[in-house]
């Protein structure tokens, strides 16, 4: 990948992305909450539990980019001091998707981390100017694009000076219906292998089932993921986005049994997973 200067592993050590207190990269990180943030209520209900539950991080939309234009759009910025709110209660950083280039620099003064979702993973005018703020970004993988099309936008962004980028696998369209999406959960090794930049995975939008939700999380663990973000309602069948889904508390405290044991055995091989060196 000849066009990969800035994201390309050429020996580098792993990043280490700092987002607030939690350091992507280094244990395994947690993100999770709400697909969006939908009141104050539902917003800090769920980030007190998952925050109980052992998450690192905060999840909420307040801007959703979503496929109809007359469904939740998300509260913008009442959404957004609904997060300030949150990270204040719980001490959790908060990651939130930015849709618009105009909205950056301000949307960042309320987030820790800047999400850009999969359907804009080549809006080169955004990546640039997340590239110009100091947040570190989340770049989701496009649902159609390769892992060379998604590195090259990871290049947008560290091109302008932004070096804290996070990598995010959360499925590709394939003919598989079954499933939201298809999991390339071979993306994550091959990902350590060609980049340096912290590698993490989404297996809400990829299955877009509950139930497959915790066995993708561990496999993610087991191949080199550094981390994942998962989607997490305190009623989800009242949710306004996503509704079908996302975890219960309850489902996400019993994903959170497993994984940790899972993280703790594969530290205690003292290697870390299927990476290449
Ligand atoms: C989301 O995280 O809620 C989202 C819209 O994800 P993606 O961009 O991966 O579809
Ligand atoms: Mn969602």
């Amino acid at each position: 990948m000849k066009n990969i200067k800035l994201a390309a592993r050429n020996g580098r050590p792993p990043t280490v992305v700092k987002v607030g207190s939690v350091e992507v990269g280094g244990s395994f990180t947690v993100i999770a909450g709400p697909c969006a943030v939908e009141s104050e209520e539902q917003t800090l209900k769920t980030a007190q539990a998952v925050k109980a539950a052992g998450a690192n991080m905060l999840r909420g939309g307040a801007f959703k980019p979503r496929t109809s234009p007359y469904s939740f759009q998300g509260l913008g910025i009442e959404g957004l001091k609904i997060l300030e709110r949150a990270r204040r209660e719980t001490g959790l950083p908060v990651v939130t998707e930015v849709l618009d280039p105009r909205d950056v620099s301000w949307v960042a003064e309320y987030a820790d981390m800047l999400q850009i979702g999969a359907r804009n993973m080549q809006n080169f005018a955004l990546l640039k100017e997340v590239g110009r703020v100091r947040r570190p970004v989340l770049l989701k993988r496009g649902m159609h694009s390769t892992l060379e099309e998604w590195l090259n936008c990871a290049e947008y962004v560290l091109g302008e000076g932004n070096p804290n980028v996070i990598l995010c696998e959360r499925g590709i369209r394939t003919f598989e219906r079954y499933t939201r999406n298809t999991l390339d959960l071979c993306a994550v090794p091959a990902l350590r292998e060609l980049t340096h930049l912290p590698v993490i995975v989404d297996p809400t939008h990829a299955t877009g089932k509950p139930s497959l939700v915790a066995p993708m999380s561990l496999g993610a663990l087991a191949v080199g993921a550094q981390g994942i973000i998962v989607e997490v309602h305190c009623n989800p069948s009242e949710a306004l986005c996503d509704a079908d889904q996302a975890l219960t508390v309850e489902m996400f405290g019993s994903l959170m049994r497993r994984l940790r044991p899972l993280e703790g055995f594969l530290a205690g091989q003292g290697r870390e997973p299927e990476v290449a060196g």
